[in-house]
């Protein structure tokens, strides 16, 4: 792959000041919110998320360049007070940096890793997932109209084994991935070969704990949404309910009352909450991951039902510790509860997972809340609330979740080589 058009547009880029920079993130922001239909309709044409839902997903991302638009420069050179004359810590841009990107949320994965890395002077080359090409298309054009140098942002269509001879090409500097951790793992590895820097937003089995004291009417219908939203397929997606026993009951019928106003339908309708899944393979997956849970002794609260190719009404199921599934991570309309007697026993069961991306607590006891913010093994723990990544705060995995950091002032600095400049 030729990637001089990059390197040459990064070698003027780099030089532009950082506040010149911050304008053009204006102007995405702005496109972002003119064309935001357009852009939602992409969106659900490639991958079935409600269109009310996509135009949400387009909102977030033009708050998101607006944030970076003004966000303090934490790149500026910083002077350190010391004995020596010369005493500088300086951040430069690094170069050429990949995005591998998936199709959960096809403009909003991509923007939050791109609008950073070229905030920080970069260039970036995105592969998108291989049905979310006209997003990509979108995107490349998106960064033109808004005043960006040509080859700032390029769109490279490009198959799985491209990505490594990618890696191993002098000019590229880096690679971010956002998808499942078999994906991560491979492109890493592949980084590693060639001591580049590598960052993953990776899958998550995220807890959603219920204790006896939460307001359960606000709770159940958060779960439900936390379930289901973009057809269950949400790296932060809440998809493991862990109930304390004494509230256990009251707690399921009510879930059960809000899980079923979730009814398939058009995903071009704007009253739409929940459509079909994003390809047919997937929702394969889905239907045997839902049989060997059950085949394993997990217990129907509500039947995952097939109606057509992609569609499911959702499913939930009663899991018991030791089931195969409770390992795996259920991205789909398929959500499973536990039951725990004590804040400590619901703290291992939230704990007892390779993952650790965002767990959610329900309680209105600070001091309860307190013992699971300080215990639970995740980037975010979400208090009353789910997790929804905020453009102000970092983002990022512990665990088989990933590593690294988005959003925030602290990601313009992940692709940047620190330079220590120090002497008489
Ligand atoms: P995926 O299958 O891993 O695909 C993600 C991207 O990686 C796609 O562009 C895909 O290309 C590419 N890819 C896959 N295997 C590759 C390989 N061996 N070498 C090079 N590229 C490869 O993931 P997905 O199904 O799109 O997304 C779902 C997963 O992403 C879930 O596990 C979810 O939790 C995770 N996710 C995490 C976050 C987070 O912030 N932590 C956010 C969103 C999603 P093709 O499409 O061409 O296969």
């Amino acid at each position: 792959m030729n990637l001089n058009n990059s390197q040459n547009t990064f070698e003027n880029w780099k030089k532009i000041p950082f506040a010149e920079r911050q304008n053009l993130m204006q102007n995405l922001a702005e496109i972002l919110l003119k064309n935001k239909e357009k852009f939602a309709e992409i969106i659900t044409k490639e991958m079935n998320k409600p269109i009310s839902q996509s135009i949400s997903e387009i909102e977030k991302c033009a708050g998101m360049a607006e944030y970076y638009s003004k966000v303090e420069n934490v790149l500026d050179i910083n002077k350190i007070k010391s004995e020596f004359a010369y005493s500088e810590i300086h951040h430069e841009p690094m170069g050429i940096i990949l995005g591998v990107m998936p199709w959960n949320y096809p403009f909003w994965q991509v923007l939050r890793f791109a609008v950073p890395a070229i905030l920080a002077g970069n260039v970036v080359i995105m592969k998108h997932a291989s049905i979310c090409l006209k997003s990509g298309d979108a995107l490349q054009e998106l960064f033109e109209e808004a005043g960006f140098p040509k080859h700032t942002f390029t769109h490279i269509k490009v198959s799985h084994d491209e990505i490594e001879k990618i890696l191993a090409n002098p000019l590229v500097q880096g690679v971010s991935l956002t998808g499942s951790e078999k994906a991560g793992s491979a492109v890493a590895a592949a980084a590693g070969k060639n001591i580049k820097k590598s960052l993953l937003e990776l899958g998550g089995n995220d807890a959603f704990i219920v204790l006896n004291d939460a307001d359960l009417d606000q709770a159940a219908k958060s779960a439900a949404l936390g379930r289901l939203q973009n057809c269950g397929q949400t790296c932060v997606a809440s998809k493991r309910f862990i109930i304390q026993s004494s509230i256990y009951d009251e707690f399921l019928e009510k879930f059960v009352t809000e899980y079923k106003t979730y009814i398939v339908a058009d995903p071009l309708d704007k009253d739409t909450k929940i459509a079909g899944m994003a390809r047919e393979d997937l929702a394969d997956d889905l239907e045997k991951q839902y049989q060997k849970a059950v085949e394993n002794s997990a217990e129907i609260i509500l039947p995952l039902e097939r109606i057509d190719k992609i569609s499911f009404q959702p499913g939930l199921i009663k899991m018991n510790l030791g089931n195969p599934v409770l390992d795996e991570e259920l991205f789909g309309p398929l959500g499973m509860v536990l039951e725990a007697k004590t804040d400590e026993e619901l703290l291992e069961i939230a704990n007892n997972t390779k993952f650790g991306l965002a767990n959610s607590v329900w309680s209105k006891d600070k001091k309860r809340l307190e013992f699971f913010i300080n215990n639970l093994q995740s980037g975010t723990v979400s208090i009353n609330q789910i997790t929804k990544s905020d453009a102000r705060f970092p983002f990022g995995g512990t665990k088989n979740s990933g590593y690294g950091i988005e959003l925030s002032p602290n990601a313009l600095k992940e692709f940047t080589n620190v330079k220590i400049v120090l002497g008489k």
